[in-house]
């Protein structure tokens, strides 16, 4: 089996300056999606599950989905993550599910609206990071605020992550990886105006703290999918994302996880809404969810070989979690 601790997947890609996506699920066809472009271009993977969409799949289908993925594609390595948890309870119970990595967004208090201060967020994390470690468990944690609100989570407000602020955070809870704030936001509608990003930002933190950087709310929102989605009935006037380049930049500068959810709704949503208008005798739901899945495949795909991802599966034996469990008592010792 291929699953392996988050924290190998991104040092590696770290070493060789590549990004990797981490991909968002609910249900087995995007599941599906992701591992047929993972074989496709031989990419490592992270797919990851929000709070919501494990309270959706009742936890143990998508656990069991996941754990499907890994055992039909043995030779991808694979992290399963948790997207924003919101206290060490949600950790313990998606560790319980057999997660090798978990976030703790402690940017916002547990109901993952409201802002929280410095404190709360070193606290939280290295509550998270003391048991997870323990287990082998990868820790991902955010500092600064992203704009939008995606999946219930997000304050509405923005704060650009402080580079002094991340370096010290960094130091006092210990964790693998870091999700700054550069101008990013969650959801289909990013930017009203320019689309900018703090690059200069990015670049102070990268050479102040020594572990990889994720970036969250980074779907493209491609037009082309934006122009069918709407074209086939649906309504999204003005939505917005980060352009392909910007992305590109990010990794060069020293981004390693790339977060993408938005994108794979909306090729799902555009493949759907076509099959139902030029189709509309169809009613199995092989009809619209098989051609949604290759379309998700075929965008997913893209992205591996955007972010550099592609080629790089076979690259390096993967680890346990019981190699992870030695190398933080190392640190610890
Ligand atoms: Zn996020």
């Amino acid at each position: 089996m291929a699953l392996v601790p988050m924290k190998q997947i991104l040092e590696e890609a770290r070493k060789k300056g590549y990004g990797v996506g981490a991909y968002n699920v609910n249900n087995m066809e995007q599941i599906q999606a992701i591992m047929a472009a993972a074989q496709k271009t031989k990419s490592p993977v992270i797919i990851q599950a929000s709070r919501g969409a494990l309270k959706y799949s009742n936890f143990t289908y998508l656990k069991h989905l996941m754990l499907a993925a890994a055992e039909e594609n043995p030779d991808i390595p694979i992290a399963m993550h948790l997207d924003h948890g919101n206290s060490l309870e949600s950790a313990k119970k998606a560790i319980s599910l057999g997660f090798t990595s978990v976030m703790i967004d402690g940017s916002l208090k547990e109901d993952g609206k409201t802002p929280s201060d410095y404190k709360y967020n070193v606290d939280v994390t290295k509550s998270v990071v003391e048991y997870a470690h323990k287990l082998g468990v990868t820790v991902e944690a955010e500092i600064g605020r992203l704009g939008g609100i995606e999946d219930g989570v997000g304050s509405g407000s923005v704060h650009i992550t402080d580079p002094d602020e991340a370096k010290k955070f960094v130091g006092e809870t210990g964790v693998d990886a870091l999700a700054i704030a550069i101008g990013t936001s969650h959801g289909a509608y990013k930017f009203k105006g320019d689309k900018k990003l703090a690059f200069d930002v990015l670049e102070k933190i990268r050479a102040l703290i020594d572990i990889p950087i994720v970036l969250h709310g980074a779907s493209s929102v491609p037009q082309e999918l934006i122009d069918r989605v709407n074209k086939y009935g649906g309504k999204m006037p003005g939505a917005t994302g980060v352009p392909m380049e910007h992305l590109k930049k990010a990794i060069k500068l020293g981004v390693s996880k790339i977060n993408v959810d938005t994108d794979g709704r909306l090729a799902v949503t555009a493949e759907i809404r076509r099959v139902f208008a030029e189709k509309p005798e169809k009613f199995d739901p092989r009809d619209y969810l098989g051609p949604a899945r290759i379309v998700l495949a075929d965008l997913i795909a893209s992205k591996m070989n955007d972010f550099g991802t592609a080629g790089h599966a076979g690259d390096y034996a993967p680890k346990t979690l019981q190699d992870m469990i030695k190398e933080y008592s190392k640190v610890n010792a």
